[in-house]
């Protein structure tokens, strides 16, 4: 098997693709996917302050060594979802990578906005399900630190196979307002959001797994153990089975929509009246924002006064 660009043995195939490719060219390959979504979608640019949100899983951690290796100004921002060995471990792995990379790591606990519970517990005590509660608690305070550190971007690591499952979810429910905000880039639209970008989007999971481990970036293997069963996972086992079928089928029903998106729906594209929460004054469509309403029903439930942060 040789390379398809410069013939020496081969050591990679992207099943995707089809493509065999020797090491160098599989890392300039990836990249340059990379460099297409930023100069397409009109990410960022050179000047810009990126915050990466990284988890610890391989997509945030690879996206922000891509981004550092383009030569972006891209730190970190690791969100502590509850407290405990595990936490501790993959904050330090994260710390370690930030110091190999050369970029700054924000660290920020939601525990304490949570009055002390973890997300998980925080769940137990609404009676809400987890991974829309923690996904929200996770959206909020990404958007929150990146607004008062003063970063002009904030991207996550959400990769082709997320986008595409996501879309192929909203599409099935025929849930415009969602197709619409499927896009991988939403701009600032109140003083309180930032720009949210995801750099991954035309990159494959899989190659992005390759990539992490031929270029040894460390990541934690596990996946969030509440995710397990959750309806997202079907839309890509869904796509998965088409793909196996039809090689490029998952890229090409994602470019499909960025190509088409607004000719479809250009005529009735609705604009979302934003407010500033009453009690923090982040965005939101209602009068109180659903982040300060879940903690206001949790301190109820706990029993606790009103007051600070943490209390
Ligand atoms: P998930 O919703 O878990 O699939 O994660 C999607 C993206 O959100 C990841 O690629 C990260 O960029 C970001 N993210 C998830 N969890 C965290 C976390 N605990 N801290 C910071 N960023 C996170
Ligand atoms: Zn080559
Ligand atoms: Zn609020």
């Amino acid at each position: 098997m040789k390379c398809r660009i410069c013939k020496k043995e081969a050591i990679v195939k992207l099943k995707h693709y089809n493509l065999p490719l020797c090491e160098e060219h599989f890392y300039e390959f990836f990249e340059k996917r990379v460099k297409k979504a930023i100069g397409k979608f009109g990410m960022f640019s050179n000047d810009d302050r990126i915050l990466v949100a990284v988890s610890g899983g391989k997509d945030s951690m690879v996206v922000w060594y891509v981004l550092r290796k383009l030569g972006y100004e891209a730190d970190g921002l690791f969100i502590r979802l509850g407290n405990g060995e595990n936490i501790d471990k993959t904050q330090e792995m994260i710390k370690d990578f930030a110091k190999d990379i050369g970029g700054n790591l924000i660290v920020e606990d939601a525990t304490r906005y949570l009055y002390g519970l973890s997300t998980f517990e925080a769940t137990r005590v609404l009676r809400r399900s987890a991974c829309s509660f923690c996904g929200m608690v996770k959206r909020y305070l990404m958007n929150k630190v990146a607004v008062e550190m003063g970063y002009d971007v904030l991207a996550t690591g959400h990769n082709l196979d997320d986008e595409a499952s996501q879309l192929l979810g909203n599409i099935l429910h025929w849930q415009k307002g969602y197709v619409l905000r499927s896009w991988p880039v939403l701009e600032k639209t109140h003083e309180k959001f930032v720009k949210k970008v995801k750099p991954l989007v035309l990159n494959y999971e899989d190659d992005i797994k390759l990539y992490a481990e031929m270029r040894k970036i460390p990541f934690l293997k596990e996946t969030c153990p509440f995710s397990i069963g959750a309806t997202s996972k079907v839309y890509k086992k869904m796509l998965s089975v088409l793909e196996s079928d039809q090689r490029g089928a998952m890229l090409s029903f994602y470019m499909g929509y960025i190509r088409e998106k607004d000719d479809f729906f250009k005529k009735d594209e609705e604009s979302v009246n934003l407010n500033s929460c009453e009690i923090c004054g982040y965005p939101t469509t209602s009068k109180v924002c659903y982040f300060c309403r879940s903690r206001e029903k949790l301190r109820e439930r706990l029993g606790r006064k009103r007051g600070t942060i943490e209390g």
